[in-house]
């Protein structure tokens, strides 16, 4: 399982029931937290993301409608008993932040934080890694050091194509040998594993660009994402304004996705002067038509409806692993 929560999609300011910036990245057993604006604790309780499932939290930068809800949020799983580490990666300053509030506030946390503090970059660097997926941080261009991130999930298994082992006559207990490649001889006849493992599932891949002024040269960084998440602060209308506070347009975010040729677009960080978001709909739609709003609460899946081939379909009707 491959999929982003919203849990705020407001710039600045909480808006028309739109809370701050805050995402969940879910895979696999892992769930990570993007932002983390004020509220954000509140939020993961009302869609049942359970705190103590954080593994890590990313920063993209210290502007507060991204990080204020980080002081309650690390001090609640504290009390809720955590005492395994929790990651932090975010910008350097962060650290020493965290501590002055917690120090100030008499505030003691029963659990340590890793620190992974990041200068400015000019190109993606790897900040974490689980043994699926694989984040890096690359350049956004705001008003203060920003950072998006980028995870990637690595290159799956071959499947197993049961029907052939099977017609085969490989024994069940072979099959995970099979599986991982292995080449034996069975009594008299070698078993070449290759000849029995079909094509791997695709890898899929999320990115997070907020907050940025348009910003092409991070194309490369992005291309071919499975979904990209890119802010949309503005209509082209204010284009002055974006511009001015180094934020985008709609219409910037769609012209991001389709150079980088993601596959789909969520826009989100919408400025607190729009109670309506649909005219941020209709504009990134015109340049990039498979864009949706990131609206909160509610869950995207990162992946592609991909139908393979016959002949690769692995039948999975065995605990095979
Ligand atoms: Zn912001």
């Amino acid at each position: 399982m491959f999929q982003v929560w919203v849990l705020g999609c407001s710039s600045a300011t909480p808006a028309f029931g739109r809370h701050l910036s805050a995402q969940v990245v879910e895979h696999h057993q892992h769930l990570m937290l993007i932002d983390c604006g004020e509220g954000t604790q509140f939020q993961m309780n009302r869609y049942r993301l359970r705190l103590h499932r954080l593994d890590v939290v990313f920063v993209s930068h210290m502007h507060g409608d991204h990080v204020f809800g980080l002081p309650g949020l690390l001090t609640s799983l504290s009390m809720l008993g955590r005492n395994k580490p929790l990651h932090l990666v975010g910008p350097v300053g962060i650290k020493q932040w965290l501590e002055s509030t917690f120090s100030a506030s008499y505030s003691t946390l029963l659990y340590p934080i890793i620190y992974t503090e990041l200068e400015p970059v000019d190109s993606p660097q790897q900040v974490y890694e689980t043994s699926h997926l694989v984040v890096e941080c690359f350049p956004l261009y705001h008003r203060v050091p920003c950072f998006g991130y980028r995870f990637a999930e690595k290159p799956k298994k071959r499947k197993l194509m049961i029907h052939l082992v099977r017609q085969a006559n490989i024994p069940k207990e072979y099959f995970h040998l099979v599986k991982q490649g292995h080449s034996f001889y069975l009594e008299d006849n070698w078993i070449d594993a290759q000849q029995f493992l079909g094509a791997p599932d695709p890898s899929f891949s999320y990115a997070y660009c907020s907050d940025t002024r348009y910003a092409p040269e991070i194309v490369p960084f992005i291309t071919d994402t499975t979904l990209l998440y890119h802010e949309a602060t503005f209509l082209s209308t204010l284009q002055n304004n974006a511009t001015a506070t180094a934020h985008s347009t709609a219409a910037e975010a769609a012209q991001m996705a389709l150079q980088a040729n993601v596959a789909q677009l969520l826009i989100g960080h919408f400025s607190a002067r729009y109670p309506d978001l649909k005219a941020h709909l209709a504009e990134a739609q015109q340049i990039f038509p498979a864009t949706e709003l990131a609206m909160e609460g509610k869950c995207y899946a990162i992946a592609l409806n991909i139908t393979s081939e016959p002949e690769d379909q692995a039948i999975t009707d065995l605990p095979i692993d």
